[in-house]
């Protein structure tokens, strides 16, 4: 036995190059729009002016980026496959310093791993240039070739040589909609240089060298173009500029919202919340303001090397950012005198505004690592002070909002998935004890309340009918397609390229749901039939906010395209709170509610209604 084990052999092997790359491809190139951001932020550290992207077949087949920057030697040409292969960073200090979108040298290797790649490339003072074939991580041709100053790089058929990969990859509508996210985060924050995308031989932009404003305006529509106020605030510490939409844009769902940290894309619910602090009391609760922000501060106290694809960083110092942000836009908000709620007393102070006009001093800045700086953003004067009824620590607060807001949604989305599938409950036992249907009284146009078996319901009218619509639309779409009633006057939709983009995905499950949309040209759509019981000239509105809230779902949740419709169908049409119900319209209501499969809660998994019963009421009173 004992001389048996001696013949096991070693069993530690070093991986290939090529499995290596492919390998850690994973974490930095997920899907085509992650090649594209890559690209994309290539040209863009090498000086270009003028950048291109050809995509063809939602970046399945190609993924092209032509620019006309700095460009290679030949001996760089080659390196940049290689791992750990970058330009950018030298030594770990230089960490701290970043100026450029990338430094790990990652993803040209990545991409070379899953893909078959082409690069073309040519220095201004070269004579001629590099041509270079690469696939599967190894060169299989270079050659000089006569090339225009820049770089141009295609990558073909990507994930070609990993079929687990390419299966993952969602429809091309959906592929196209993260390629269209990706490219707007770059061209917005680059202005001053010339964007193109063309998809399938189709120009979707044309992004003219120009100001942030006409930027924001080419990207996510005129209707932003009057209506945008500008944010610009100057410290030693940092700076902040850029726009926000006035309050009466706000939509209904998360959409245009960006903030970049030294020019790089960002994610932060944090720092979100410090926006949607500032403009309280401006907008509805449930709605969300239009915002492009970017943030520059020295590169030595935030940390962009905390993730692979860098969207998340973290400040050394996240709380004074916070207050920054909600000052300058309150500041903003003020100034342009879209904020009626502010006493002039306060406004006088917001003019003074230290905390943003006085320098950091070295002190000061000292002070601020160690946290003390927060006593002086508390004084009066200081620019966020302006918020009502604020007691002590403004931050504080703001950070317990933002924890309880924050949490709360997280949560929600958890449960409302355990809610679809937990589908038997107590609520059968409601149905059996609902009585008296004809005693129904409707409180605060928003609440109906019905008698039961030990109490009473007390129904939330918009939640309610949301259940009843979604079961409606469900079991039509399930059985056969929502009748349709053919528009007297068509009506025309103009969209923008992204939104073209959303609507070819869904245009045909639409149809399933009653709405009967046809292209008409580019980006147009004409309207030619909706679903009998959508009031006439309403269907553009209709539209408009499912696109909306279709492109925002979150992606963590995995419904289908047309599961995803239905729900915001339903919470579109439902009745909406705050409207007055007539007897009969009540009576409805609640006859359909409890004819529902799962009338308990509404189709995001918020109680559609709550039980009083009466010996808990008489124990409140003590009785
Ligand atoms: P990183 O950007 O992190 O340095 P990449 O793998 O993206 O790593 O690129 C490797 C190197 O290749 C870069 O550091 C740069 O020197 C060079 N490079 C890549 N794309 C271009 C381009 N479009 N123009 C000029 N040089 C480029
Ligand atoms: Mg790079």
């Amino acid at each position: 036995m004992a001389a048996k084990a001696d013949f096991v052999p070693d069993k530690i092997n070093l991986l290939p190059d090529n499995i290596a790359n492919q390998i850690a491809a994973g974490e930095v190139i997920q899907r085509p729009a992650s090649a594209v951001k890559e690209l994309l932020e290539n040209a863009v550290d090498a000086g270009a002016t003028s950048i291109k992207l050809i995509i063809a077949d939602a970046g399945k087949s190609l993924i092209q980026v032509i620019d006309n920057g700095g460009g290679m030697s030949e001996t760089d040409a080659r390196m940049c496959f290689e791992r750990h292969a970058t330009s950018k960073i030298s030594q770990i200090e230089d960490l701290f310093h970043i100026k450029t979108m990338g430094f790990r040298g990652e993803a040209l290797a990545s991409i070379a791993a899953v893909a078959q790649v082409e690069l073309k490339t040519k220095r201004a003072n070269d004579e001629t240039g590099t041509y270079i074939e690469v696939e599967n991580s190894v060169v299989k041709k270079q050659e000089p070739v006569a090339a225009p100053n820049g770089t141009s790089i295609a990558m073909k058929n990507l994930f070609f040589n990993v079929p687990a990969r390419r299966n993952f990859l969602k429809s091309n509508a959906a592929e196209m909609r993260h390629i269209v996210d990706e490219f707007t985060r770059v061209a917005m924050s680059f202005p001053q240089i010339l964007f193109t995308l063309t998809a399938n031989n189709q120009q979707l932009f044309h992004l003219e060298a120009g100001s942030l404003k006409q930027r924001i305006v080419q990207l996510l529509g005129n209707n932003y173009n009057a209506k945008l106020v500008s944010v610009k605030e100057e410290t030693d510490y940092l700076n902040i500029y850029g726009f926000v939409g006035k309050p009466e844009t706000a939509k209904k769902t998360r959409g245009d919202q960006y903030f970049f940290v030294n020019n790089r894309f960002i994610k932060s619910p944090y720092l979100n919340h410090a926006v949607m602090s500032a403009y309280q009391e401006m907008i509805p609760s449930d709605s969300f303001p239009m915002y492009v922000l970017f943030i520059e501060l020295d590169p030595a106290v935030v940390d962009v090397n905390v993730h692979p694809t860098k969207q998340e960083i973290k400040f050394e110092d996240e709380k004074i950012i916070y207050a920054f942000v909600q000052a300058a836009i309150k500041h903003a908000l003020a100034q342009f005198s879209v904020t009626p709620t502010l006493d002039f007393d306060l406004d006088a102070s917001i003019q003074q505004l230290p905390s943003i006009q006085q320098p950091f001093t070295e002190e000061k800045r000292t002070a601020a690592a160690s946290g003390s700086i927060f006593k002086g953003f508390t004084q009066k004067n200081q620019a966020h002070f302006i918020e009502k009824g604020e007691r002590s620590d403004p931050i504080a607060i703001g950070l317990k909002h933002w924890r309880e807001f924050y949490q709360e949604g997280g949560q929600k989305s958890e449960e409302r998935s355990q809610n679809d599938e937990s589908s038997e409950s107590s609520f059968s036992d409601f149905r059996n004890q609902t009585s008296d249907v004809n005693e129904l009284t409707q409180l605060l146009n928003t609440y109906i309340t019905v008698p039961s078996k030990n109490g009473f319901l007390l129904i939330h009218q918009q939640a309610a009918h949301e259940r009843v619509l979604y079961e409606e639309l469900k079991k039509a779409s399930k059985e056969k397609p929502v009748a349709t009633q053919r528009s007297m006057f068509p009506s025309t939709l103009e969209l923008t390229p992204a939104d073209a983009a959303v609507m070819e995905e869904i245009i045909g499950d639409l149809q399933y749901l009653g709405y009967i949309i046809e292209p008409f040209g580019k980006n147009s759509y004409v309207i030619q039939g909706t679903p009998a019981d959508v009031e006439a000239g309403n269907e553009k509105h209709i539209i408009d906010i499912l696109l909306e809230q279709y492109k925002h779902f979150s992606p963590e949740v995995k419904f289908s395209k047309r599961e995803k419709l239905i729900r915001s169908l339903a919470r579109q049409q439902a009745i909406k709170t705050g409207t007055r119900l007539t007897e009969r319209e009540m009576r409805q209501l609640v006859s359909d509610l409890f004819a529902c499969e799962q009338p308990n809660v509404s189709p995001d998994g918020n109680p559609a209604y709550l039980e009083f019963k009466q010996e808990q009421l008489e124990r409140m009173f003590g009785k």
